[in-house]
Formats: structure tokens, C-alpha cells, sequence
């Protein structure tokens, strides 16, 4: 089974070719373009991927967005047509719940979850929910090969992670979560190394330090890396 040997060398690639921002910033932006090569070219007409579009009420707003760009007027039809029928359904039908249920809230002072038919949240979209997982999949084989002397060198050479995604690393770190799909048998999540804080300490301190002093200069785009670290993603 090759499959840790393949995410290490995912992590390795990652940090060793996006030295100037988020390493995982960066994977996450290449996984969403095959993402939409895959659905693009062969997803988009099969019955298993339009039932779990209508399951999951189509994309977030973000990610209907980046699927909007990429021009493909016949897939947008092949999925929001049936998507355009199940939420007017869902209108309908709440609807007559809302009815129902005012009655009924009128004895038990509570109120259900009716979210079906609504606009997909980022907890719903397909997207959002693989990025979840490649990002939980990368932080964790990153504190895995953390004392690799390759991983270390690069990261060390490279800006560092974002904020959110150096948040959520420390999280998994500190969280002592067991991970049973491993070959070798069950591991926990090590946690972070001293290193590892450091750098992202220096990192941060640093990028504080050049956005204060450049923002009385003149013509200097600290702040653009400023916010870009802050809050992660691409496009700034
Ligand atoms: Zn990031
Ligand atoms: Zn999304």
C-alpha cells in the first residue's frame, strides 16, 4: 500500500514548489482546478454525481462562482436545471410545513433544522467538504514528516502556512486524534514540533514588522501578503 508514500511526497512537492505562500494555500488551489477538470470532462453527466449535487443543494456560493468561470454553459444547465426543480419543490414544501409546524411549535416551543431546498452552506457543498478533507489529509502528513530533513528544509526556506491553516494544524496536533487508515497499524497525530511553532512565530512577527514599517514608505505590498496570511486562500 503506497498510499503514505504518496502523501509525503504530496506534502514534499507542496512546500518545496510554493515557497512564497501558503504551501497548502497553493495544493488546495491545483486539487479545486482538477476538481473541475474531473467534473467538467466526466462527472457532470452521470446519475451518481447529479444525485449527490441535488443531495448535498448544489455548490456554495464561492464554488458555483469558480464553476460559473469556467464557461461550460452545458453543464451548468446538466446540474442547476434539476437543482432549479428540487429547491422550488422545497419551497413548496416548506411551505406547507411552515403551516404545520406553527401549530405544532405553538405546543412544543422548539424549533427543527428544515435546511433541504436552501442555499448550499460550505458545511453541504461537495467542494468545500473535499477541501475539508485534502486539508485535515495534508496538515496531518505534514506533522507525520515533520523531522524529514527535505520537508524541514523547504518549509524553513518558504513563508510558512496561513493563519487558519497554522491554526487548524495546531489543532490537530494538539488533539491526540488516533489515525486508524495508516498501514503500519494506528499512529496519533504527533505534536507539533518546537521548530515548527518557531518558524511560524518568526514568520508572523516578521510579516507584522515589514507591513508596519513598509506602510510608511511608499509603493510597497506587505499588506497584500498581510492579508493573503491571514486569511488564506488565493486570488489577493
Ligand atoms: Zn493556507
Ligand atoms: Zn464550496
Amino acid at each position: 500500500m503506497a498510499l503514505p508514500h504518496i502523501d509525503y511526497h504530496a506534502v514534499l512537492d507542496a512546500v518545496t514548489t510554493h515557497t512564497e505562500a501558503c504551501p497548502l494555500c497553493a495544493a488546495i488551489d491545483e486539487a479545486e482546478s482538477s476538481f473541475w477538470d474531473s467534473v467538467l470532462f466526466s462527472q457532470v453527466g452521470t446519475e451518481g454525481f447529479q444525485d449527490q449535487f441535488l443531495a448535498t443543494d448544489g455548490f456554495c456560493r464561492p464554488h458555483a462562482r469558480d464553476l460559473a468561470a469556467r464557461n461550460d454553459g452545458t453543464a451548468v444547465t446538466m446540474l442547476y436545471v434539476p437543482l432549479l426543480a428540487h429547491r422550488r419543490r422545497w419551497i413548496e414544501e416548506e411551505t406547507r410545513r411552515s403551516r404545520r409546524l406553527r401549530r405544532w411549535l405553538r405546543r412544543r416551543r422548539e424549533h427543527p433544522a428544515v435546511r433541504t431546498g436552501a442555499s448550499a452552506s460550505s458545511h453541504d457543498c461537495l467542494l468545500c467538504r473535499r477541501i475539508d478533507h485534502w486539508s485535515t489529509r495534508f496538515l496531518i502528513n505534514l506533522l507525520r514528516h515533520q523531522h524529514d530533513g527535505a520537508v524541514r528544509e523547504a518549509l524553513t526556506t518558504g513563508s510558512g502556512l496561513c493563519v487558519p491553516h497554522y491554526r487548524r494544524l495546531r489543532a490537530l496536533a494538539g488533539s491526540g486524534r488516533v489515525l486508524g487508515w495508516l498501514p503500519g497499524g494506528p499512529e496519533r497525530v504527533p505534536p507539533a514540533a518546537p521548530w515548527l511553532v518557531d518558524l511560524h512565530a518568526e514568520r508572523f512577527d516578521e510579516l507584522a514588522r515589514d507591513a508596519q514599517s513598509a506602510a510608511h514608505g511608499s509603493g510597497d505590498t506587505v499588506w497584500k501578503r498581510l492579508i493573503r496570511t491571514m486569511e488564506g486562500g488565493r486570488g489577493w
